[in-house]
């Protein structure tokens, strides 16, 4: 009876294995042809000044409105985008999605609103990567100054030859470089003598554990002294209460990104929400975000 049982396991897992791949090929047949049929968006969650509250900038997180799944997270496809390589024509079509968005909003407030885009590693070893920045740049007259791209430690676990030179051939132009998680995915600091960094964000694993756990909290404040050191600037991720702000800034971390302040937002409700209310309050930029 335990080998029936048994068997009976293996085809169960053999053909859960089975639909796992007939859903990954049917789910990068759409993920092939998504771009075309417009099911990408791009959502912005504001960066906010842990002091003032003031809205410096945007953090670009993509969506797939699929036509059968609905809603899809980017945890659901991007790890099948970079496999497949469509990360390259979907990485492509963020930078200038995001590129655009920020040109038309620095139009609209009159301010040097910042963009930042993920990036992946697949996206950094294309030889022709920088052609990617710079053609967005032309046609879309954009601000290098203001625009950020996010990076992850793990790209200092391959081969960097080519990807810090490519990232050094991008700070050149004027843009900046922070590093994504900062702390999660490769425990060696000697890259960070190797590319100046600009900003150091502060993932939301340790945030988690303000208040109730001394090591995340040393993390932090580490992190945050590490990054005045180096002269860059840190930002916490993944803030959701007010006694997680109050930390962060009393020790020194600039900006906070998360749901106490904003949830990642479409680009109409940020126009109709937020501009307008800065204009109702006569341009002021500081505002009690979470009380809108
Ligand atoms: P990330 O770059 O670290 O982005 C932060 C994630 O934390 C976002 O999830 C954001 O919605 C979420 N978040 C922000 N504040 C809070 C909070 O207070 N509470 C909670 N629970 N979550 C918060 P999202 O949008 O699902 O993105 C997940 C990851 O997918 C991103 O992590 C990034 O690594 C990747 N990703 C997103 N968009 C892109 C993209 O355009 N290209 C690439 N290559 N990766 C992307
Ligand atoms: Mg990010
Ligand atoms: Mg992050
Ligand atoms: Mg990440």
């Amino acid at each position: 009876e335990a080998k029936e049982q048994g068997k009976g396991q293996f085809v169960f897992y053999e053909d859960s294995l089975k639909e796992d791949i007939d859903e990954n090929m049917t789910l990068s047949n759409d993920l092939y042809s998504a771009i075309d049929n417009n099911q990408f968006e791009l959502v912005y969650q504001p960066q906010v000044d842990a002091t003032t509250q003031e809205i410096n900038g945007f953090e670009a997180l993509i969506r797939w409105h699929h036509p059968e799944r609905g809603l899809l997270a980017p945890a659901k496809f991007i790890p099948l985008a970079e496999r497949t390589g469509l990360i390259i024509p979907i990485g492509e079509w963020v930078i200038r999605t995001a590129m655009a968005q920020q040109k038309k909003w620095q139009e609209q407030t009159g301010k040097r609103l910042r963009m930042a885009v993920n990036l992946s590693t697949k996206q950094l070893k294309m030889a022709d990567f920088v052609n990617v920045i710079e053609y967005a740049l032309l046609e879309f007259d954009g601000d290098p100054a203001s625009f950020e791209l996010e990076i992850t430690e793990s790209i200092f676990m391959e081969d960097t030859t080519l990807m810090l030179n490519q990232l050094k051939q991008i700070k050149d132009m004027g843009m900046a470089i922070a590093i994504d998680d900062f702390g999660t995915e490769y425990s060696s600091l000697s890259y960070l003598k190797k590319l100046p960094m600009d900003r150091i964000k502060i993932p939301k694993t340790f945030v988690d554990g303000i208040g109730h756990n001394e090591k995340d909290e040393a993390i932090i404040v580490s992190t945050i002294v590490l990054g005045l050191k180096l002269g860059c600037r840190t930002i916490a991720e993944g803030v959701e209460t007010e006694k997680q702000l109050l930390f962060l800034k009393q020790h020194g971390c600039e900006e906070i990104q998360g749901y106490y302040f904003y949830q990642p937002m479409q680009a109409q409700k940020i126009e109709h929400e937020l501009f307008n209310y800065y204009k109702r309050s006569n341009g002021l930029i500081c505002l009690p975000a979470h009380k809108i």
